[in-house]
């Protein structure tokens, strides 16, 4: 029974952290849907860090998650699901780059059917895992190049110059795409809905993403 209480003990400061990012990053800078502040109280983020420093799961910032890439900082998976938010329960997801799978959560847990990308092996398989003992795992992860798209669409996690076309041609019409556009070190959220035969654009703010890669 004594071996438990440092686990509660730390489990306690997570829970509160947790607390903490939700009040201070997110309702703090106007995050204030159901939906997504249910899921981020409620999904443990620390388990889709490196389990070396687990309180760091709850800073203000992304963090590394290996082979180069991040696990996106808590206000910008806070914005991105907030701009998805509308979209009726069930609606498909398309989400390129998984990561962490952190983001992959978020979604399931909002209650949408996500269809997730991962160009890398081993993150894939990682948050596969972790996403299953959650309980939220998605309807399908493929390892595969996301510039192609699937047949339906949402955020990309990674950068890119434009949007690739495949994913404005799978775009449904009452659907919408979240993706950071820009350079190395400039990039802008977009949001993209089709009107008609037109791409309306909404211009968020600007974000810090790894870029997208060629598979
Ligand atoms: N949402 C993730 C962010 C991960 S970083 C999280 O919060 O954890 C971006 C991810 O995109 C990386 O895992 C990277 O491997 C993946 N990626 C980059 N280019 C890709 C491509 N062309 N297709 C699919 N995944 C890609």
């Amino acid at each position: 029974m004594g071996s438990d209480i440092p686990h509660e003990v730390a489990h306690s400061a997570l829970e509160k952290a947790r607390g903490a990012m939700l009040s201070k990053q997110i309702e703090a800078r106007g995050i204030t849907n159901e939906r997504v502040i249910s899921a981020m109280s409620e999904i443990p983020r620390h388990l889709f860090v490196n389990p070396d420093d687990p309180a760091q799961a709850y800073a203000d910032k992304a963090l590394d998650i290996g082979f180069n890439q991040t696990i996106s900082q808590p206000y910008i998976v806070a914005l991105m699901s907030s701009l998805l938010a509308d979209l009726p329960v069930g609606s498909r997801i398309l989400e390129i780059g998984a990561g962490s799978g952190y983001q992959t959560a978020v979604l399931v847990h909002m209650g949408f059917e996500v269809h997730s990308m991962e160009l890398i092996p081993q993150l894939r398989q990682k948050a596969l895992e972790i996403l299953s003992e959650q309980g939220l795992s998605p309807a399908s992860m493929v390892n595969g190049d996301g510039r192609r798209g699937m047949p339906e669409k949402a955020p990309s996690a990674a950068r890119s110059r434009r949007l690739p076309r495949s994913w404005v041609n799978q775009l449904s019409e009452a659907g919408i795409i979240v993706a950071p556009l820009g350079g190395r070190f400039r990039q802008r959220l977009i949001e993209c809905r089709k009107e008609g035969s037109k791409l309306l654009r909404i211009d968020h703010c600007e974000v810090r993403f790894v870029p997208l890669l060629r598979g």
